[in-house]
């Protein structure tokens, strides 16, 4: 429903207080439909408690949420038929195997067919007819992220669904959500604070600080906000530096050992730079393009605030 591009999740001014903190401080922010947005911040960041609210969990102290056209506060529940949810610990009837599990869920929403789509598309196939009890952390999590999707929802809303999951398993998750954003235009709300896990994932992501959202950016746009440089070592460093001043580059020490360069021309001509040292008689033996990662950006976004004494 809805076309492209259409607001999924509006949300204005939302404010969550508790005695003594504010867990989620004055946050505005907009979900189109299709795109994968990224809430990314540290532990006790907010990002439970503005999901949370984005599900009417829990009543904000301030501000409102639409998720699907429809005021959250306002107690509507038509849109929940299209929304699909993962928040905090997986549950599951631990008595019942996931084949019986996902059976229950499809008929609590009058679905047509069996369970046996989803148990595959989640690779839960040779636990089909195992007891919830009895799996392992990451295959409950599979479990919980089966419950969210076994209905085709237009919107996932995901806290944390790395959690618990291997490298492999992350990845596997990282696949079925993009497919699901690309192929059948269903917009993705997540959280993380595992920056790797979102990297190359999320279109969209805001990072939450202290209960307030910093910054946002497209990751396109990201790209052009991340630092680069180059990194080179050669036999001689010192002579290498030197050589490279001369030049009128402005190369810095790196660690544990070799330069940096960050100037525009370096990394816009490393071949230049290449020849400069070889014909200077200190050939690279290493020299590559580095680009800072999501970690880094993040780290470096946050951090000013963290000097200040959280005021
Ligand atoms: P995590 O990654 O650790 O789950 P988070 O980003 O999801 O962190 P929240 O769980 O939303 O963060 O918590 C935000 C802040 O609000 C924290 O300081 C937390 O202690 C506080 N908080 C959350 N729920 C309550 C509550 N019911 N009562 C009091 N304080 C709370």
């Amino acid at each position: 429903m809805g076309s492209a591009g259409a607001p999924v999740i509006e949300v204005a001014g939302l404010t969550k207080r508790y005695t003594g903190v504010v867990a989620v401080d004055d946050v505005s922010l907009s979900v189109r439909r299709g795109e994968i947005y990224a809430l990314l911040g540290l532990n006790g960041a907010g990002k439970t408690t503005l999901i949370r609210m984005l599900l009417g969990m829990i009543a904000p102290t301030a501000g409102t949420v639409r998720v699907l056209g429809a005021d959250v506060s306002a107690g509507d529940r038509s849109a929940w038929a299209r929304v699909g949810y993962l928040v905090e610990a997986a549950a599951a009837y631990p008595e019942l195997t996931v084949r019986e599990n996902l059976e229950v869920v499809r008929r609590l929403r009058r679905l047509p067919g069996s369970a046996d789509d989803i148990i595959e598309r989640l690779a839960l196939t040779p636990y089909a007819n195992r007891r919830a009890r009895t799996l392992s952390l990451g295959n409950l999590q599979r479990l919980a992220l089966a419950r969210a999707l076994i209905h085709a929802p237009d919107l996932l809303i995901l806290d944390e669904p790395g959690n618990a999951l291997d490298p492999a398993g992350v990845a596997e998750i990282r696949a079925l959500l993009a497919d699901l954003a690309q192929q059948h235009g269903t917009t993705v709300l997540l959280s993380s604070h595992l920056l790797a896990e979102v990297d190359h994932l999320a279109t969209r992501i805001g990072i939450l600080h202290h209960g307030r959202l910093l910054d946002e950016h497209d990751t396109g746009q990201l790209d052009h906000h991340r630092r680069r440089h180059l990194r080179l070592a050669t036999r001689d460093d010192q002579a290498a530096r030197a050589l490279l001043r001369a030049h009128g580059y402005r190369p810095e020490p790196a660690t544990p050992t070799g330069l940096l360069l960050a100037d525009p021309r370096a990394l816009a001509e490393p071949e230049q730079v290449a020849t400069v040292l070889v014909h200077g008689g200190v050939p690279p033996t290493e020299l590559h393009p580095e680009e800072e990662d999501l970690e880094a950006f993040f780290l470096r976004t946050v951090a000013p605030e963290e000097g200040d004494g959280h005021a």
